[in-house]
């Protein structure tokens, strides 16, 4: 899978992504993260790529053309318009489900704002998705796009050593992960539960599926509405329909 990141800090995108997971996988050739400097794209002899608002107001907005024209050389190096995303504090908030769904994707354009943002027209143009990473506001984009590329990443097949980990993980079925331990089995006076050391897999994977339903409607209740409870469960834990 590639990522072209559209950025004004490409420096910040590649030195945040070229570590542990995501830089491994990158250096097998199972993604490809390039960051497109916008800046070389604009055609104003200062390289300036912002300018004030039209109808006033505070901070600069990002021009339309340097953002145009590093989009289209992406689209005319890959040979097709892919998915293009800006990440905004005014998208739709990214999810797990998400993720797994980009991963099927072999391109995605990631376009980062700053300042104020971005003239509205060239958003028109070109993005086909508003993805936003929480309800706050951040600098610029690249943050976000990495949270994105993170993620999305996990997901593409061979990345993960261990598929398992991808597949059984927090949101799977919306329901939490349950806590996890190692060694030594006391530490700090604290016991690892007596049944993870029984070698019993079936009353270990009970005890960890009753954990995950215990966390989450102890820390993310707004989750259980949508979670995969048999009738059983949703009778012992007295959860009621969404
Ligand atoms: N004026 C914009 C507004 O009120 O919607 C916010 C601009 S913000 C200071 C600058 C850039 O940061 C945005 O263009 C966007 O790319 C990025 N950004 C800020 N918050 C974000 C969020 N929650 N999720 C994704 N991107 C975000």
């Amino acid at each position: 899978m590639n990522f072209h990141i559209l950025t004004l800090f490409p420096d910040m995108v590649e030195q945040g992504l070229n570590t542990s997971i995501i830089g491994r996988a990158a250096g097998k050739g199972l993604l490809s993260i390039e960051a497109v400097n916008i800046r070389d794209y604009t055609v104003e002899k200062h390289k300036k790529v912002d300018d004030y608002p039209y109808g006033g107001g505070a901070g600069m907005v990002m021009q339309a053309q340097p953002v145009y024209d590093a989009w289209k050389s992406v689209v005319e190096r890959i040979g097709y318009k892919p998915r293009t995303i800006y990440l905004t504090p005014q998208g739709s908030v990214f999810t797990q489900t998400m993720a797994k769904e980009y991963a099927l994707e072999q391109d995605v354009i990631l376009l980062c704002g700053h300042y104020e943002g971005v003239d509205e027209r060239v958003l028109e143009e070109i993005v086909t998705d508003y993805i936003s990473i929480g309800d706050y506001v951040l600098t610029g984009g690249e943050l976000a796009a990495m949270v994105l590329t993170d993620a999305i990443s996990r997901m593409v097949p061979g990345v993960l050593s261990n598929q398992e980990s991808g597949s059984t993980e927090s949101f799977e079925g919306n329901l939490l992960e349950y806590p996890q331990y190692s060694r030594p089995e006391e530490w700090n006076g604290k016991k690892v539960p007596a049944i993870l050391l029984s070698g019993d897999h079936a009353k270990v994977d009970a005890w960890r599926r009753e954990q995950s339903i215990l966390r989450t409607m102890e820390r993310r209740p707004d989750l259980l509405t949508r979670a995969e409870l048999t009738e059983k469960e949703k009778k012992t834990f007295g959860i009621k329909e969404g």
